[in-house]
């Protein structure tokens, strides 16, 4: 047996339960992993109310976590007994002490890096890594924009666009994550109360941007769209304030001949030599010290509710991680 946070139905952080499970031995193919930290991440948020289905019902969610090889299946290959792993991209069910998990979803960390820096950056760092070096590669000299850019996502993002010699304009809720994003890379830093586009316009005179990293979702969706330039990509990654209703595809046409992509961490590290490209991505940003981990919270793992609470309520910074 162990123990891990399940949801019995979709719906409040109430629904997170902390009880006692079944653990199975690591069946072919699989690696039994104990988490020594998980990672918290607004996926989480979307098992839980149920905006994203989980397989079945009770589910323990959770996509991300860090620990020790323990046992392993038949014909595994990728880790041994004693490993340190991390991992972002597996099924659902890293809220828990110890979860079996196929072995070719895991990444082997350098030693360097902690278990709490793991869980806090392998699913926001590798979800930068693919939307800035896959999904739109952005080159030196480029004005960006990044919504959300003192979340987990957020801050990553912004370091790792400078470095990439790319002038960042982050946008947040309040003035203190301004000042965060600021410290971290950006170059201005807007709320989401102030006319984004019109201050992209005189930031960029007039040019406007070729490419938009949206979080966000609904609230956002439009205001992005108005601040690219003809031809410009609207990346849609998040839905944080709701999903995005598909629109009526003429606003492409009408706004420029825009593009807009939807794309999934889960897509781009579908074949393992992809997952561990951006694994090793950003190994090498985090090595260099180009992009800092900032754990900004961390709840025990049966507090799970309250982190979910925090996130919810924009109350976080940087990366949140869970602590078994
Ligand atoms: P964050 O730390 O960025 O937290 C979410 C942030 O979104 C908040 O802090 C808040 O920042 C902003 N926000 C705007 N509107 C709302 C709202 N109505 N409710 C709550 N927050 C809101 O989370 P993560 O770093 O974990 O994830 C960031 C986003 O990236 C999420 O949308 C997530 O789904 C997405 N994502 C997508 C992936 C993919 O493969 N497509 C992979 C990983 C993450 P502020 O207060 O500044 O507005």
């Amino acid at each position: 047996m162990t123990h891990a946070i399940r949801i019995h139905e979709t719906g409040g952080p109430e629904k997170l339960v902390w009880e006692a499970v079944s653990l199975p031995a690591p069946k072919a193919g699989e690696a039994l992993v104990r988490h020594k930290a998980v990672g918290l991440n607004f996926i989480d948020v979307y098992f839980r109310t149920g905006l994203y289905k989980a397989p079945s019902l009770p589910a323990i969610i959770g996509m991300e976590g860090a620990g020790v090889v323990e046992a392993v299946g038949e014909g595994v290959t990728e880790v041994a007994v004693g490993d340190r792993v991390a991992y972002a991209t597996a099924p659902i069910g890293a809220y828990a002490e110890a979860r079996c998990i196929k072995a070719d979803r895991l990444v082997k960390m350098p030693d360097g890096i902690s278990f709490e820096q793991a869980a806090g950056m392998m699913l926001q760092g590798m979800t930068a890594a693919f939307l800035i070096k896959k999904c739109y590669p952005v080159q030196a000299g480029q004005t960006v924009l990044v919504h959300a850019a003192a979340g987990g996502v957020g801050l990553i993002m912004c370091q790792w666009l400078k470095h990439l010699g790319a002038t960042v304009i982050g946008v947040v809720s309040t003035e203190e994550k301004a000042a965060l994003a600021r410290a971290h890379g950006a170059a201005h830093a807007l709320l989401t109360k102030d006319d984004v586009p019109a201050r992209v316009k005189e930031i960029t005179g007039g040019a406007m941007l070729p490419v938009v990293f949206d979080s966000v979702g609904r609230d956002s969706f439009n205001v992005s769209l108005d601040c690219l330039a003809p031809f410009g990509m609207m990346v849609s990654y998040g839905n944080a304030s709701g999903p995005v209703a598909i629109p009526d595809l003429g606003i492409l046409a009408a706004k420029g001949s825009l593009f807009v992509t939807r794309p999934t961490l889960a897509t781009y590290t579908a074949k393992r030599e992809d997952l561990i490209g951006r694994a090793h991505d950003l190994f090498e940003v985090v090595g260099s010290g180009a992009v800092k981990i900032r754990v900004n919270q961390t709840f025990a793992l049966k507090d799970a509710a309250d982190a979910h609470r925090a996130l919810e309520a924009r109350q976080t910074t940087g990366s949140t991680v869970l602590l078994p």
